[in-house]
């Protein structure tokens, strides 16, 4: 059955009469909502932009510059609003970096077409016009980007440190944009004649304590815990590690029963049973060889005993997501029994230590245990250390984008200059690309461009800088090839050559911020009604009753 409808025509559920008026109504609250979002977010754009402080219903308060955090926090009720949401989302989860440009962007891009709307352009031509900007800003990107080599550490710890410039984490942020080039380098696997890159294989682990500086990257798997008992060894050089995932006591019998005693022999035989039980604990791992041993449930204080006295390194409570870590980085395999313990299951690691760490005073100490140099080369920690919790918070968020835009690198190793410096070149080519088009589409490839210069202006306008000015300047420099990259300098206050200050991105993310944002907003302005679904109040109907009780009917 073929039912031809034009892209246009509505599908009208309503009571006669009702679409028109409010075609115009569903649009502008849409709009409204999705603008609000890009409000919210617009004061946090850029590495002078402001923090927000998100509360959550316990109270719990988090500060944080992460557009992404941000709206995950909002409860957001508009669905226009949580289209927008949604867009940040998108661009997160694909190259980890824009995601408050990409609302501030699509909020824009929403403004623009506002006013067009105003003069009665309909919205299907200016969604035609915005796809038609968004293809050449695309073509525009391949252009003028230009490929790295990924053995240049010191550009693509530019690249990291821009990413998280926005992020309150202070001087931190070189040492942060270092590690996570040198965590990538190590995790980065090549496949054919491309490059697989998993971030989530870089452990991050936060300590309370000492100062940002002190954040290290190790090679090797960090398992927040000490050893068990204080005589046990607190450095073990080749190691042989036994991972168990059960309980190393006598457990406590579900049932109760009452055994007479009838005279003290039997008594000690009881207290000897039980002694043999944990002794052939202590054996069995001694027998297997292992002399570091990680144990998901508790240990028995007289088998932390035994182990010490047998020089064991052994962790009780181990949390299981190291265990597994663990055991992919040393080769080990996790035994549910003592009895399947062997030889073949345990792993190897160069070394094996716990570390103290300075607290914040001198004499107050942490500790923590690391494996390192372990079979696996390609087992990478970063331990983030600083004072507030909160401030930990975000320098691990900050440490997630450092690690996703260098691993967008890997995937695709062009890059452009950011600072506003490439929204302002491409809007100044998509004006003369709009002559061409020509035609009602033509001011919607005018509209994106001005809406793309949205990007500069916020940064200087965060930065207290007069933006009128601002954009005067830099639309001047886009005159001249040589001005391709002024941008705004937002820590001098005037235009400056962004590759000069080392401002870099991944072209992958610039490309997805357009996407994303052209996507949302088009999809903000194809919706001409709101359908609302009502809830159904009566249980569902019984198979075979009538149609009289239909909850949530049409209306008479
Ligand atoms: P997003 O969540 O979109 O990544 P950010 O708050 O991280 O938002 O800000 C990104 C913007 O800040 C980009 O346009 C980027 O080019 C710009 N930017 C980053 N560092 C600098 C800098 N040192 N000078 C000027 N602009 C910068
Ligand atoms: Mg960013």
């Amino acid at each position: 059955m073929a039912i031809k409808r034009g892209k246009t025509m509505p599908i009208r559920l309503m009571k006669k009469g009702a679409g028109k008026g409010k075609q115009r109504g569903a649009q502008k609250n849409n709009i409204f909502a999705a603008k609000a979002m890009g409000e919210v977010l617009k004061s946090t754009l850029g590495p002078r932009g402001m923090d927000k402080m998100l509360v959550d219903p316990v109270g719990d308060v988090t500060i944080t510059n992460d557009g992404a955090t941000i709206l995950r926090y909002i409860d957001v009720q508009h669905p226009a609003a949580k289209m927008m949401v949604e867009a940040a989302k998108t661009q997160d989860t694909i190259v980890g970096d824009g995601t408050t440009t990409v609302v501030v962007l699509a909020s824009e891009l929403l403004k623009q077409a506002e006013e067009l709307l105003g003069q009665d352009i309909h919205p299907t031509v200016l969604v035609g016009g915005y796809k038609k900007a968004a293809n050449m800003a695309l073509k525009v990107l391949d252009q003028v980007a230009w490929d790295v080599d990924l053995k240049d550490e010191k550009t693509l710890a530019n690249v990291a440190t821009t990413s998280i410039g926005s992020k309150s984490i202070g001087k931190a942020r070189s040492l942060l944009g270092k590690m996570a080039v040198e965590a990538v380098g190590l995790i980065a696997e090549k496949r054919g004649d491309r490059w697989v890159v998993d971030v989530d294989k870089v452990q991050i682990s936060r300590k309370p304590g000492g100062s940002i500086g002190e954040s290290q990257l190790i090679h090797g798997i960090i398992v927040d815990k000490e050893g068990s008992h204080p005589d046990m060894p607190k450095r073990i050089e080749n190691a042989k590690i036994a991972l168990v995932g059960s309980p190393l006591e006598i457990e406590k019998t579900k049932m109760t029963a009452e055994i007479m005693v009838k005279d003290p022999s039997q008594m000690n035989a009881f207290v000897d049973e039980e002694k043999s039980i944990r002794q052939e604990m202590v054996n069995k791992i001694k027998a297997a060889g292992a002399n570091v041993l990680f144990c998901q449930e508790g240990i028995d204080l007289y088998v932390r005993g035994r182990l010490a006295k047998a020089g064991v390194l052994a962790v009780f409570r181990a949390p299981k997501s190291g265990m597994e870590r663990i055991a992919n980085a040393t080769g080990a395999t996790i035994v549910s029994d003592l009895d399947d313990l062997k030889k073949g299951c345990l792993g190897e690691a160069g070394l094996v230590e716990v570390r103290a760490l300075p607290m914040s005073t001198a004499e107050k100490r942490t500790k923590l245990i690391v494996v390192e140099k372990c079979r696996n080369p390609k087992s990478v920690a970063i331990l983030i250390r600083g004072g507030l919790a909160g401030f930990l918070s975000e320098a691990e968020r900050a440490l997630h984008d450092a690690l996703t835009v260098v691993a967008d690198l890997y995937e695709d190793s062009r890059v452009v200059a950011g600072g506003g410096s490439l929204e302002t070149e491409v809007a100044k080519r998509l004006r003369a690309y709009a002559r061409k088009v020509g035609g009602r589409e033509q001011l919607a490839v005018e509209a994106f461009a001005e809406g793309l210069e949205i990007v500069p202006k916020t940064l200087a306008a965060n930065a207290g800088m007069d933006v009128i000015n601002i954009m005067v300047n830099l639309r001047a420099a886009h005159e001249e090839p040589s001005g391709l990259w002024t941008g705004v300098d937002v820590y001098s206050g005037k235009t400056a050559d962004m590759i000069k200050l080392a401002v870099l991105e991944p072209l992958l993310v610039n490309k997805q911020t357009i996407k994303s944002a052209t996507e949302a907003a088009s999809m903000i302005l194809r919706i001409d009604e709101i359908l609302a679904a009502t809830k159904s109040k009566a249980p569902p109907m019984p198979p075979g009753g009538g149609m009289g009780g239909m909850p949530g009917g049409m209306p008479p």
